[in-house]
């Protein structure tokens, strides 16, 4: 039976859990071969292995986005195993929350070199090989963080802010060549992201606020990306914003 990316071929990073790992699944699960990658091998191997087992195509690639090299060879590995590139889910991402009086400076630096350089350097490597197919779609996870500040956030907002101003400037840039973009921003979702929260009492009242309201669930998100990517090639819906129905 067709499906809407059948014969297409994705890149999802952050794919060893949460979002990434649904995107991934409900990318391959529409007809995509989807090659993911994180740091954490052996939980991309047990995406795969979901993925394979629904008769899909997946190809793990251990990478830490924060490595630009690593980065390239991510898309590089990617085509040579499949051949050719149409939607790239930059998702790999990081919350660090702290206030600016308290924050570790290390902390800021990983957020920006995850979330928003290790970005920027994946949608930079794969742009020519979609300019070569003369086409392709990239999307952007960002997060109501990306649209609205809130104390104790600054450092994730920044990079946030970031990926939004960023995946704009590209947006105009690539248009002509049919590269279709979406920033992606979801409100809370029940992941591993509240867990890596350095500070004990930020981390705590996220975990309570998690479990005070029906939270998205990791589907929820890749339902709305695979909704994207899947519309025909002049549709480029730009923007989703999505929160838990309770999320003020
Ligand atoms: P998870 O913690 O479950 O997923 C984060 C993913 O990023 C993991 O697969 C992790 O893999 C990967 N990652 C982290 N650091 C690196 C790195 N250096 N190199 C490669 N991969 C890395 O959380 P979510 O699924 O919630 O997060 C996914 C995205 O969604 C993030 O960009 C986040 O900011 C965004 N988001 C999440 C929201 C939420 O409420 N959960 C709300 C709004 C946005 P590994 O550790 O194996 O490297």
């Amino acid at each position: 039976e067709p499906t809407a990316l059948d014969g297409e071929v994705a890149i999802v990073t952050g794919a060893s859990s949460g979002i990434g790992a649904a995107t991934a699944e409900a990318l391959a699960d529409a007809g995509a071969s989807v090659a993911v990658a994180a740091r954490r091998e052996a939980a991309l191997e047990t995406v795969a292995d979901r993925i394979e087992a629904d008769g899909g195509e997946a190809l793990v690639v251990p990478t830490d986005v924060t490595d630009e090299a690593a980065v390239e060879d991510l898309i590089e590995t990617t085509v040579d195993e499949f051949g050719r590139l149409d939607v790239l889910v930059n998702n790999a991402g990081v919350m660090l929350l702290e206030a600016v009086e308290d924050a570790d400076t290390d902390n800021w630096r990983q957020m920006v070199e995850v979330n928003l350089l290790g970005l920027m350097n994946a949608t930079h490597a794969a742009l020519p090989v979609m300019q070569e197919q003369g086409g392709g779609h990239v999307v952007h996870v960002s997060s109501v963080a990306g649209r609205r500040a809130s104390a104790t956030a600054s450092g994730y907002n920044a990079t946030k802010f970031g990926v939004n101003g960023f995946t704009e400037a590209f947006r105009q840039e690539v248009a002509a060549d049919g590269i279709r973009t979406t920033v992606v921003e979801p409100g809370l979702v029940e992941t591993e992201l509240q867990e890596h929260i350095p500070d004990e009492e930020i981390r705590e009242q996220t975990e309570e606020w998690v479990g005070s309201l029906d939270a998205l669930q990791p589907e929820d998100i890749a339902r709305s990306i695979r909704f994207a990517v899947a519309q025909p090639a002049h549709v480029s819906l730009n923007e989703l914003l999505i929160r838990p129905t309770e999320q003020e």
